[in-house]
């Protein structure tokens, strides 16, 4: 029996400790899972959303040559299952599947496509729960943090089975009297998905959500370190009577798809979250077929505090907006900028504040910070504090690895950094908050501005005037004010320069998969 078969089987089996410990002797495979571990597996193969296959065309289905990889928990590094590793053959049929659908799917009255749209979100919050544990299971974050992130990645599927009845065109008034004009707007087509760890679910639904919304139908690439969830959410949407083909999901061979969904003609759109790097090579990639792209990408947030701040909402905003996720975020709070008359009594309180977060596997009640998502994120956190400590700037907090081991790193942070550091200048990607001194409201903003990132920006003040200057003057496509936790999906979230191009969420996230179709009527004055 294949690894895979061995552990959908047992998964499928083990609902009840006895079997679990009879599975436990059976499988060696299964062994490598902790009991918790298990039983969570057994508790979704038991709902039916636990899919370790790919799903091409309505079906679930291996890799063509029988390749396998492993999806393990952070906090634990238990495997949880092993997935199929495709690459070019199942992508292309993949793309095949999702360009037949198009036909009928974007023949659907936009009516009929909402109305599977939104059973497919009574869906993901009827299974709130068991996707929740599975987020918290391969990625890592606390459970109620994951949770939020069912409502919130299902939230995107509701907005656009609304939305999808509002994709309206306009009539032109004509130049010619014999003439009628008029623009109409038409899906795009297959769509090229490929997303990121960090959200396992919300990053899928804020892409798929507009595409099925006008018509387009989508290939997904979630990625490798977490696709259990992505599949969970696909199992659900054939479940929603979203027909074969519209939602296809492959996984693997990361540079194998790309280039795959890249290099088809088919393929009319590509949309990403991810590191900027990668961006850059799906957007260069684009060229040859003259894709249309939305990017989302790194960001290096500042938060700027200034004196006339409310000290308790400035340090609770930047504890939410820095330490999300364990500051496993794109809008995540990269440099903390604080005005010299409030640095002081603002960096006590928020240490004190970022003490008090507890650490741990993301099960644990009232655990807030969980494990960073592997090896290379530690060691990544650990390269870019010990360059701050070198140059001069200072730990008041943690600063290393966490006595949990694994990839746990203790909430950290830096006081006395400035604009050079590595700190500054890139994003951490990790619970370390460097804190900045300012003199004044110009050098804030100047601060603030000097990357080539302009994702998501913080103020904190109580000046109104001031709040209004600031966000008007800062290089972000997102701007909280007196707030860290911003993202809703009836807002538009993407970002400025380098973050990215395009717009997810509200009403202008459905754009990116339309086109514009003028019509031209003439010889109206024929009888
Ligand atoms: P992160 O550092 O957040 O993992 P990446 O940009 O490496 O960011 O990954 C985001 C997504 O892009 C993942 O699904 C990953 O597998 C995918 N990816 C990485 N390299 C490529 C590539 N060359 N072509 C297409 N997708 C890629």
């Amino acid at each position: 029996m294949s690894t895979i078969r061995m552990v959908l089987r047992i998964c499928a089996l083990a609902s009840h400790p006895l079997d679990v410990a009879r599975m436990q002797h059976s499988y060696p495979c299964f062994r490598q899972m902790s009991t918790d571990a298990q039983s969570i597996a057994a508790r979704l193969s038991a709902s039916g959303i636990f899919r370790t296959q790919g799903l091409i065309g309505g079906k679930w289905t291996e890799a063509y040559d029988g390749n396998t990889i492993k999806v393990h928990n952070p906090a634990t590094g238990d495997v949880i299952a092993n997935v199929p590793c495709m690459g070019k053959r199942e992508t292309s049929d993949a793309i095949s599947s999702a360009y037949d659908a198009f036909n009928s799917w974007s023949k659907l009255t936009a009516n009929e496509r909402s109305r599977r749209l939104r059973k497919w979100y009574d869906l993901l919050i009827a299974h709130k729960e068991e996707l929740g544990q599975l987020i918290t299971l391969e990625q890592g974050k606390p459970l109620n943090e994951a949770m939020g992130e069912v409502n919130y990645g299902a939230s995107f599927i509701e907005f656009y089975a609304e939305e999808a009845k509002r994709v309206y065109g306009d009539i032109i008034p004509a130049t010619l009297a014999d003439r009628r004009l008029f623009s109409l707007k038409q899906p795009v087509g297959v769509v090229g998905a490929i997303t990121p760890w960090n959200f396992p679910l919300a990053m899928i639904t804020r892409k798929v959500g507009p595409a099925l919304a006008c018509g387009c139908t989508v290939v997904i690439k979630p990625s490798e370190l977490t696709p259990l969830t992505a599949l969970a959410a696909a199992e659900l949407s054939l479940q929603a009577g979203i027909p074969p083909g519209v939602v296809n999901v492959v996984m693997g061979n990361a540079s194998d798809i790309g280039d795959t969904l890249l290099a088809s003609p088919q393929v009319r759109k590509i949309t990403f979250t991810g590191s900027t790097a990668v961006g850059k090579k799906l957007m260069a990639g684009s060229a040859a077929t003259v894709k249309k792209i939305s990017l989302e990408l790194g960001g290096n947030a500042p938060c700027i505090v200034f004196d006339d701040a409310d000290l308790d909402v400035a340090v609770k905003g930047s504890l939410a907006a820095k330490f999300r996720n364990s500051g496993q975020t794109c809008v995540c709070a990269n440099r903390i900028i604080v005005q010299e008359g409030i640095y002081e009594k603002f960096a006590n309180a928020f240490a004190n504040a970022v003490q008090n977060l507890k650490v741990g596997n993301g099960f644990t009640e009232g655990v807030a910070q969980g494990p960073l998502i592997n090896e290379a994120a530690v060691q990544k956190v650990e390269s870019f504090v010990q360059d701050a400590v070198s140059k001069g700037a200072k730990v008041m907090l943690g600063g290393k690895r966490h006595s949990l081991g694994m990839t746990f790193y203790e909430p950290t942070v830096i006081s006395d950094a400035n604009s050079e550091m590595l700190v500054s200048r890139e994003e951490v990607f990790g619970p370390v908050a460097p804190l900045l001194r300012f003199k004044t409201e110009e050098e804030a903003i100047r601060i603030a501005n000097d990357t080539n990132a302009g994702l998501a920006s913080y103020i904190f003040t109580t000046n109104v005037q001031r709040s209004w200057r600031v966000a008007e003057a800062l290089e972000y496509g997102l701007v909280g004010i007196n707030e860290g936790l911003i993202s809703t999906e009836v807002a538009p979230f993407g970002g400025f320069k380098q973050s990215g191009l395009g717009r997810e969420g509200s009403k202008y996230g459905i754009d990116e998969y339309l086109e514009i179709k003028y019509v031209c009527l003439g010889n109206m004055d024929r009888a």
